[in-house]
């Protein structure tokens, strides 16, 4: 298999074959203009096409209605951790409410904490970021903003489950690890955004949907870049936008659809993929532990250890060998971590669990 197969890093990460070769060939001349993709211009009617075509493809996979703006922003999920308060957590409503669950959630709360007051209406950090609270049942506070939560922690390995109760307030979820992995309600959402490094493309575009409703929240006198409204009225084309990273997204949101056959498809597989590896680690019992408490067990990221520091390096030597990169853990949390995302075959999960199960027999 292909380094490129074998990568399992938390992104940026694996991308599947034959977008990168796509990508290769878009690189020297994209066969519609003839020219280097990196030197299209954002004006060009190609590229029109292209920003229409990524809105479109998403639109389709998620079943979205005109009621949400898709709009493609730069500033990566962090700028978003500040743009969000700012734009949203106004006097005219009680400070945001925000789910502390893991590094990246603490991050955005941190964030908004700076910019506009917030409250903490869950904080996992006692019991170690090892388990979630059920979005509905949290004493939200009626007026408040909005409630913001990480649907998946990169780091920590842990997922939410869809929401499936009623919110007083509305709904702001940061899913840069899990958006597009499987099928989403996101009309159960006030605003929802996704950097692409994960599962859509390479880095330098964040996704952003917005139920329309909510952009009326926004006060006037903000720097243009950052209101919201802005990228939105110039169809994600009021400053140069990142050309390249957009055209790899769109070639991913085909890919999706025309190989995979669209989101329930590609939750079908990443379960899979995920349930192989975790029952692997369930039968080996004490000689591996998994960071997450099982209900909240991410299907994107694992995050695991031998037990030791040493154990752990000795496995990453022996997965070097097969080619295999990017297990090493985030090095807030340290031990082991494996990313599942949408590219990351079933045969590479495959011949990692192979390289665990000889990891474990060496070691008995
Ligand atoms: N949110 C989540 C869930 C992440 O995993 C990350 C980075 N891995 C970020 C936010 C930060 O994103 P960025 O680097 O695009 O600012």
């Amino acid at each position: 298999m292909h380094a490129n197969t074998l990568n399992f890093s938390a992104g940026p990460g694996a991308l599947p074959a034959s977008v990168l070769a796509k990508t290769r060939e878009a690189i020297v001349a994209l066969p519609e203009t003839g020219l280097s993709v990196l030197g299209m211009s954002h004006r060009s009617d190609w590229f029109l096409a292209i920003l229409d075509e990524a809105e479109r493809n998403i639109r389709d996979l998620l079943g979205l209605s005109e009621r949400y703006a898709v709009t493609f922003l730069q500033g990566g999920s962090s700028l978003l951790f500040a743009t969000v308060p700012m734009n949203f957590a106004t006097p005219a409503f009680a400070p945001p409410e925000y789910v502390i669950s893991g590094y990246w959630s603490a991050r955005a709360s941190a964030e908004a904490g700076r910019v506009s007051g917030h409250r903490i209406v869950w904080d996992g950090q006692r019991t170690g970021f090892r388990e979630l609270p059920v979005l509905d049942r949290l004493d939200v506070d009626a007026r408040a903003a909005y409630l913001h939560y990480v649907s998946n922690e990169t780091i920590e390995g842990l997922q939410f489950s869809a929401p499936t109760g009623d919110l007083p307030v509305p709904l702001i979820a940061d899913m840069s690890s899990d958006f597009l992995s499987k099928p989403l309600e996101v009309e159960r959402f006030g605003m929802i955004y996704a950097h692409a490094q994960k599962n859509l493309g390479p880095t330098g575009v964040t996704v952003a949907l917005f139920d329309r409703e909510m952009l009326e929240r926004i006060p006037s006198g903000m720097p243009h870049i950052l209101d919201f409204r802005t990228q939105i009225a110039h169809g994600s084309n009021y400053n140069t936008p990142p050309v390249f990273a957009i055209y790899v997204l769109t070639l991913i949101t085909r890919w999706l659809r025309d190989d995979i056959g669209g989101l329930t498809q590609m939750q079908y597989i990443n379960e899979a993929k995920a349930a192989r590896l975790y029952d692997l680690f369930d039968e080996m019992g004490d000689v591996v532990t998994v960071h997450a408490r099982r209900p909240w067990r991410s299907r994107m990221n694992v995050a695991f250890t031998f037990g030791d520091a040493r154990l752990d390096r000795a496995f990453l030597d022996l997965a070097e060998t097969r080619g295999m990169s990017g297990l090493e853990g985030h090095r807030s949390l340290r031990g082991l971590r494996a990313s599942l995302y949408n590219a990351v075959t079933p045969e590479a999960v495959e011949a990692l669990c192979e390289t665990v199960s000889e990891f474990a027999l060496q070691r008995a």
